[in-house]
């Protein structure tokens, strides 16, 4: 059997090639090394990062992973705890990094949607166990939160979590991996939720097109140890002024652009919704993320994307219930016109 024809390819904002322009922009960058901090276009691109969070300093990375995890053991060390909810990306997707590298143990709580439960974590949190209870160090939020459905914070719930935190003495973390759809969403500055957290990270490499890379923020003396845990766990990095250079093309050219993934993931789940209501409510889809409850509609989440890339629609299954399409700098209208075409007519078949 031949390979169905890809209509569009919506696994994930991580796929994107980067644009003749972006490479044409690696490839001029001025280079040094890094490790030796000489690279001006690396030095350029975190301190315009830094200044977009409202931060001191921060640190390029290779992954997004490498940033969270490295801000994680800013907050905490062997035998601490980090809370957060049970889908967010540092507790499912980096593979115990937390555990595996910093000894650092985690509680969630389950969160509709991934939204943020100031109640339930300031409840949780335990600030100071003394020699009985494990000491809560941070409070890990995702904004936007990927597994959640592409779901923005609200800025109130991230200023109180924030206020509450720091009169007891708890850190915040912000994995910020997709912090630019949320301002693009909200018009809220970057600024104003960077003001929420000690430490961010940023990805450059998912819907900004960038082929690789991730920024964490935070104040001087904590970047400054950054770069010693970066170094530690083999992310230091040489001329690679010709990967920040892409970071900064994205970040002049593909920021404002997020708001057309938005409005197609958007019409998407409008679309799909009338075909088969209850498999998502098109009000919560924010930002370029649509997460399907395919099960509503009598499916099973890897069933459903089997059968969507048959039909030419790539997605990823998140569980045995739900489908995720993501929307990014790859993916045009047309080809959303046709990915709307195949999910639907898939949908309106199943049942009848
Ligand atoms: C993609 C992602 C990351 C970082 O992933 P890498 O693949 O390691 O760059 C971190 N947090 C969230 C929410 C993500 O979606």
């Amino acid at each position: 059997m031949t390979a169905p024809e890809v209509v569009a390819d919506l696994r994930s904002d991580t796929i994107t090639k980067p644009t003749p322009q972006m490479r044409r922009a690696m490839v001029d960058a001025a280079v040094g090394d890094d490790v030796y901090g000489e690279d001006p276009t690396v030095a350029e691109l975190e301190s315009r990062v830094a200044g977009l969070l409202g931060h001191e300093a921060a640190l390029f990375m290779p992954t997004g992973s490498m940033a969270n995890q490295v801000g994680l053991r800013l907050h905490a060390g062997p035998g601490q705890e980090i809370i957060t909810d049970s889908l967010a990306h540092v507790l499912r997707a980096e593979l115990g990094a937390a555990a595996a590298y910093s000894g650092i143990t985690t509680r969630s709580w389950v969160a509709h949607r991934g939204l943020l439960d100031v109640d339930t974590a300031l409840e949780m949190m335990v600030p100071d166990g003394g020699p009985y209870q494990v000491s809560t160090a941070c409070v890990v939020v995702e904004n936007t939160h990927n597994f959640g459905g592409g779901t923005v914070q609200p800025l109130e719930s991230m200023r109180r979590l924030r206020e509450e935190t720091s009169a007891v003495g708890v850190g915040v973390h912000l994995d910020g991996a997709r912090l630019w759809n949320a301002h693009v969403a909200t018009g809220v500055p970057l600024s104003d939720y960077g003001a929420c957290a000690d430490t961010v990270s940023v990805c450059l490499s998912k819907g900004l097109g960038a082929p690789v890379g991730s920024v964490l923020a935070a104040s001087a003396e904590r970047i400054a140890e950054a770069k010693i845990w970066r170094k530690r766990l083999g992310g230091g990095m040489r001329q690679v002024g010709l990967l920040a250079a892409a970071g900064l093309h994205a970040l002049d050219h593909h920021v404002e652009r997020l708001a057309d993934d938005h409005a197609r993931a958007r019409r998407t789940a409008a679309a799909l919704a009338q075909v088969a209501p209850g498999i998502v409510d098109p009000e919560a889809v924010e930002t370029n993320i649509l997460v399907l409850d395919v099960s509503a509609a009598g499916w099973g989440g890897p069933a459903f994307v089997e059968a969507a890339a048959q039909a030419g629609v790539l997605g990823y299954p998140t569980d045995a219930r739900r489908a995720r399409f993501v929307w990014h700098l790859d993916v045009d209208d047309a080809m959303t016109d046709r990915a709307v075409e195949r999910l639907t007519d898939l949908l309106s078949r199943r049942g009848k």
